[in-house]
């Protein structure tokens, strides 16, 4: 099957720092694959890369058969691929419709902000905020700042969603929801990236993940076989401890 988006020898540096270097990945349409690693390890620069939020120094990006990696940001969400942030970024005085309407009206099938309002109600009831179309979103708490982020992700209809880090911090009940709506998701055909360090999700919704330390990629696999390789666990103990 042809991927659905493929990096090759992707590379990124911030002074001398090598955030991300090197890196090939192919993900395949229908997959979710997590993408983990320790803190400083480049994978929210890789999201960043994909995303066109940052360029790339060197190497490919290849969705859908189409180079993205010097396309800007806004045609890489046209193009289909969709993102929440690690640090959440909601439009504080707008209001929970407004901010997913947004999604949709610079999504993949854009459209004027009165039809994109009325798109975004199912989005909002799906991630749980149904009924409070009209309060702000900076009233909201961190957890329910996260849900809009996703919500406003999806009215964007993305054939690939990068979520970053989107169950951390979230309670164990709110966490089983939120595997449920990853998994729902992916169920509706969504191919999905995630990085994450609850690892109890990646086992719960990945096929396969691919690991990084220092930008580069150190593993691949089920995750099983990726998180208990030699290297991955001297990545997560440090030198000193293996
Ligand atoms: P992760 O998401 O795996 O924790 P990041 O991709 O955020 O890692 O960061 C990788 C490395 O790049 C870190 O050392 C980080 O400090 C550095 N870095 C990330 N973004 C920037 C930036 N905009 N400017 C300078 N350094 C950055
Ligand atoms: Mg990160």
């Amino acid at each position: 099957m042809q991927p659905l988006i493929e990096l090759k020898g992707v590379s990124r540096a911030f002074g001398g720092l090598k955030a991300v270097d090197g890196l090939d990945a192919v993900i395949r349409p229908g997959e979710v694959v997590g993408l983990v690693g320790p803190n400083g390890s480049g994978k929210t620069t890789a999201l960043n890369l994909i995303t066109g939020n940052l360029k790339a120094d060197s190497g490919r990006i290849v969705f859908d058969g189409r180079p993205i990696e010097r396309m800007p940001a806004h045609l890489i969400t046209r193009a289909g691929i969709a993102r929440t942030f690690q640090l959440v970024r909601v439009m504080a005085s707008m209001t929970i419709a407004e901010n997913v309407a947004v999604g949709a009206m610079f999504g993949a099938d854009p459209c004027p902000p009165g039809e994109a309002m009325e798109r975004a109600l199912p989005y909002v009831v799906r991630v749980g905020l149904g009924g409070r179309m009209e309060q702000p979103a900076g009233s909201l708490t961190y957890i329910d700042q996260k849900r809009l982020e996703l919500a406003r992700a999806l009215a964007a209809q993305p054939r690939l969603l990068l979520l970053d880090e989107w169950l951390a911090g979230l309670n164990p009940t709110e966490l089983e929801d939120g595997i449920a709506l990853i998994r729902s998701l992916s169920g509706s055909g969504i191919t999905i990236v995630m990085v994450e360090h609850v690892m109890d999700a990646i086992r719960a919704l990945c096929s396969r993940c691919i690991v990084m330390n220092a930008g580069r990629k150190i593993a691949e696999g089920t995750p099983a076989e990726a998180l208990s390789d030699p290297q991955v666990v001297r990545a997560y103990l440090g030198d000193d401890d293996a």
